[in-house]
């Protein structure tokens, strides 16, 4: 069974958070960002749904994604009851059937909140949530909100519809906006969707609009050269992780994807090839050699994935069982013999967490200095109050020390305030 995204660092990542929160700071452990690259209808979409393990984006060889869609994963704190600490209000707590102990039936075991933040200007949520969802006043009045902070209750698979109808509508208005003659193909604007969640890392995710090279209707004539731009904008800083997904299906010394990943990362120390559509290959054609990186080395390397074909979205098919099928290919498969570690989403997983791992290694150095100056503060503070000593007496000369000090302080403040006045 796959790992999910970054379960294997959660632990070290809430152990030193835990320490900086003695400190008395927080959120210290910046991690990186993950974003999708390549030409549309490559997978890129598909790639990140089967990471995080839910369908919830728009895929399809129409439906593409126009305009930056950033999913943030924010680790919540749970309580000692299982229950949320707070959030913000317009928030949409999720309950994720398949998380709820069967044996013990604790309720709201494991509450997901899913906060969505301005989606789209022209699309309220609640026309959406209407009847996808039930509103639980025992709920709310259990976390003090009320009805009119749109605060409901649905299971997570609502939730999930709900998220594709709104991004379906957002499809349908660029739709009716290319009809109308205004449309700009793509748009810088963001869709944000944050998911809270005890068992996620705080980590973001952009699934970025695909390179079309052929302006299609009213589109601009430079419409590769802006959603380039775009796409640079996010995958240029330097703490952002590229996937580059390229389908088996095309060729690779022509990716859009390793190209553009290029540019962003020319000695390629955050950028992760991933072949798509192994399945669809050309008959008596495969793609070891793609993987093996004998056709254009990536220092990171490749992963080869197999993800649900339109088909499979047409009949439903269950992110599960599509996990299930790529194994199944994998196994069946003795070209991909021996190449184990470059075969499915569960290895791209794998291979994104060691770079977190990476990642947090190389920041640890920052973090030790910083618990060392702190340390090296709280030591002058204690050495100003006079010698350690063990011995009694040594003991109350240092009690005294402080006292002395301290009534110093008090009377030469007393002494002042009096000035002021007597001069007043
Ligand atoms: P995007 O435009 O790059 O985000 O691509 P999508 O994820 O929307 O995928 C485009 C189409 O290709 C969809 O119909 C997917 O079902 C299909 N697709 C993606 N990956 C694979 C794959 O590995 N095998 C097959 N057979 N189809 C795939
Ligand atoms: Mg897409």
């Amino acid at each position: 069974q796959a790992a999910p995204l970054g379960s294997s660092v959660i632990p070290i990542v809430n152990k030193l958070q835990d320490i900086f929160a003695q400190l008395g700071s927080q959120s210290t452990i910046e991690l990186p960002q993950v974003a999708v690259v390549g030409s549309q209808s490559s997978g890129k979409s598909s790639v990140l749904e089967a990471l995080v393990g839910r369908d919830f984006l728009p895929r399809g060889n129409d439906i593409c994604t126009r305009r930056p869609l950033v999913l943030q994963l924010l680790q919540t704190k749970r309580k000692a009851d299982g229950t949320e600490e707070e959030w913000g209000s317009s928030c949409i707590i999720l309950e994720d059937a398949s998380m709820i102990s069967p044996r013990s039936g604790e309720k709201f075991k494991y509450v997901f909140i899913v906060h969505i933040i301005h989606i789209c200007m022209y699309v309220t949520l609640s026309n959406f949530l209407q009847d996808a969802v039930v509103l639980n006043s025992g709920l709310l009045a259990h976390y003090k909100c009320d009805s009119s902070d749109v605060v409901r209750r649905v299971k997570l698979d609502s939730f999930l519809l709900c998220a594709l109808k709104i991004l379906e509508e957002e499809r349908l208005n660029a739709e009716t906006a290319k009809e109308a003659g205004d449309n700009k193909g793509v748009s810088d604007k963001q869709i944000r969707l944050k998911i809270f969640s005890p068992n996620v890392l705080d980590i973001t995710l952009v699934d970025l609009p695909g390179i079309t090279k052929v302006p299609v209707g009213d589109q601009p004539s430079d419409i590769e050269a802006r959603i380039r731009t775009m796409i640079m904008s996010y995958i240029k800083k330097p703490s952002c992780l590229i996937l580059a997904v390229t389908p088996a299906n095309s060729d690779l010394a022509n990716s859009d994807a390793l190209q553009i990943a290029g540019n962003a990362d020319p000695d390629g120390y955050r950028t992760i090839g991933v072949i798509t559509k192994l399945d669809i290959m050309d008959r008596g054609t495969d793609a070891r050699n793609l993987l093996l990186g004998k056709v254009i080395p990536l220092r990171l390397g490749y992963v080869g994935v197999v993800n649900r074909s339109q088909e499979d979205i047409m009949l439903n098919r269950s992110i599960k069982d599509a996990l299930a099928a790529e194994e199944k290919f994998f196994r069946s498969r003795p070209v991909y013999n021996g190449l184990a570690d470059r075969c499915g989403v569960p290895q791209l997983a794998k291979k994104l967490n060691q770079i977190l791992v990476q990642h947090i290694k190389a920041i640890l150095p920052g973090l030790k200095s910083r618990i060392s100056s702190a340390l090296v503060s709280v030591a002058k503070e204690h050495a100003s109050y006079g010698e350690i000593t063990e011995s009694k007496a040594g003991q109350g000369a240092l009690l005294l020390n402080i006292l002395s000090k301290y009534s110093e302080a008090f009377s030469s403040m007393v002494e002042g305030k009096n000035e002021e006045m007597s001069t007043s």
